[in-house]
């Protein structure tokens, strides 16, 4: 395949070119859109060897310095945001809309993340000892990111590793390389040569990546198979990692809430970005009294949404982003033919190129089915009938996962009661899927180890030092 120089990796300050490239598709035409750079060991060793030199310079700036730079970042990114939202949506499928959001946020969290609190922990003050807690920079940490949300999950990682004072390898997912190397390329001129460098390559430079003596930490946010693998790799020089995985969200609507006042948000929170949301409400629990009345006020909405090329005006939801998750989606459709359950809507995939599937509303699904129990990551929702709260709850915990979790009511009070019950990271009430840069988010079981976001996740990028100092 002939170089495509609008795409370089970043190594040490400087754009670079590499003997083979990776394709990059559309996932709206299955067409190849651009190619990238498809690094490999010598890359990966170069990058880690100029992130490594410039941590000993950088890890000694000022935290107000680092802090300015991620702030440029913000600037940067803002600036150049007509470019990165018609790359993302060529490369990812999504839409215009929700490439633009994916943008702000990004330029968002630069922001916020830059200013998370870093200061000092006294733990213990009295006429023996002084004990503080410091939070020292790691050394190089590498970030691995997914196709979901790649330039916002990929750099979300760097600002909180760099304002802590560490260098950052990125590697982008070979799916979504392309508005996260066009960004680095415009972010690189904020940060001495080789605090940031990005790499884009294969499945196997991730893996080299956590098998990298040089590396201090794995920060990694993508699928549970892979998050074991890397856990596994990380034991043998016992790498500290952080792991943001899949889910299985349950959304648990109680008998009191008036379906048609909370439809939207719960369509919104399970179909956005054509359900491809790590915390996206993935099996809809209702009660028996408001079961078919929340199923009309869905399939309404259903019925309106727009499915097609991200880069028409009029798409709301674009394609599945790529081949594998498409199949997987697909087979999850055909498997719930075999069951009892019925779609209220959707439910029939067109031969036409594209990865599109169509918003699929799933009626009567009952646990154990594969629809309910495998995230399916796509555009397709089991809608799943209960009697018992005490009964839901304890369904909605028998799951391998346990990133988020929601009830909704009326009654906020019992809610958040029963929101502790849920076995998640995060258990929201009358909404689902918000995660901010000044709230920590990871999930608990096969979704994660770790926190991200807040001053926790930001601490999460610092090894803690004790400084114990006896009074005489
Ligand atoms: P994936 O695990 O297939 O890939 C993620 C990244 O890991 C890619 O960059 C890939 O190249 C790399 N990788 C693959 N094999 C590797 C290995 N052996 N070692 C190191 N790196 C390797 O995940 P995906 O399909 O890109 O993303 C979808 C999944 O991510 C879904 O399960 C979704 O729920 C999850 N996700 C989680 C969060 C969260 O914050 N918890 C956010 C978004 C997505």
């Amino acid at each position: 395949v002939a170089a495509d120089t609008r795409f370089r990796i970043l190594i040490g300050g400087q754009l670079q070119d590499t003997d083979t490239h990776l394709d990059v598709l559309n996932p709206a035409t299955e067409k190849v859109y651009a190619t990238c750079p498809n690094a490999g060991i010598q890359e990966l060793d170069s990058a880690v060897a100029a992130a490594a030199s410039a941590f000993v310079t950088w890890s000694n700036e000022p935290l107000e310095t680092r802090r300015e730079a991620v702030r440029g970042m913000a600037a940067v990114i803002a600036q150049n945001k007509a470019e990165l939202v018609d790359i993302l949506v060529h490369e990812q499928g999504k839409s215009i809309e929700n490439a633009s959001q994916e943008v702000d946020f990004t330029s968002y969290f630069a922001m916020t993340t830059a200013g998370l609190d870093l200061t000092p922990t006294t733990l213990v003050d009295n006429d023996a000892m002084r004990v503080e807690e410091h939070y020292m920079p790691m050394g190089v940490v590498g970030a691995i990111a997914p196709w979901n949300y790649p330039l916002l999950l990929g750099f979300w990682k760097v600002f909180a590793a760099i304002t802590a004072g560490n260098t950052v390898v990125l590697k982008p997912s070979p799916y979504t390389p392309l508005a996260t190397l066009k960004a680095a390329e415009y972010l690189a001129e904020l940060v001495p040569a080789g605090v940031l460098n990005v790499l884009s390559g294969g499945d196997e430079l991730g893996a080299a990546m956590t098998a990298h003596d040089g590396i201090a930490k794995i920060s990694f946010t993508g699928s549970s198979p892979t998050g074991k693998k890397i856990l596994a790799s990380a034991a043998s020089s016992i790498k500290r990692t952080t792991l943001e995985l899949g889910g299985n969200d349950a959304a648990i609507v109680l008998p009191d809430t008036d379906p048609k006042e909370v439809a939207e948000r719960i369509f919104w929170s399970a179909f956005k970005n054509s359900g491809q949301i790590c915390m996206a409400i993935k099996r809809l629990y209702v009660h028996e009294d408001i079961y078919d009345e929340m199923c009309d006020a869905l399939t309404d909405i259903a019925r309106t949404v727009v499915v097609g090329d991200g880069t028409q005006s009029t798409t709301v939801l674009g394609p599945v982003q790529n081949k594998m998750q498409f199949d997987k989606v697909c087979s999850l459709i055909d498997d719930v033919k075999k069951t009892s359950a019925r779609f209220l809507i959707g439910g029939e995939v067109s031969e036409s190129p594209g990865y599109f599937v169509p918003v699929s509303l799933v009626a009567d699904a009952k646990d154990g089915e594969r629809i309910v129990e495998e995230e399916a990551f796509g555009p397709v929702l089991p809608i799943i009938k209960f009697s018992d709260v005490d009964d839901v709850i304890k369904r909605a915990n028998s799951s391998e996962f346990g990133l988020g979790g929601s009830v909704w009511t009326k009654d906020e009070k019992q809610g958040a009661a029963l929101a502790l019950r849920l076995e998640c990271g995060t258990a929201w009430v009358n909404q689902h899927s918000v995660v901010l840069p000044d709230i920590p988010f990871g999930g608990l079981k096969n979704s994660g180890l770790g926190l991200e976001g807040a001053a926790e996740g930001l601490r999460g990028f610092c090894n803690k030092r004790i400084v114990n100092v006896a009074k005489s």
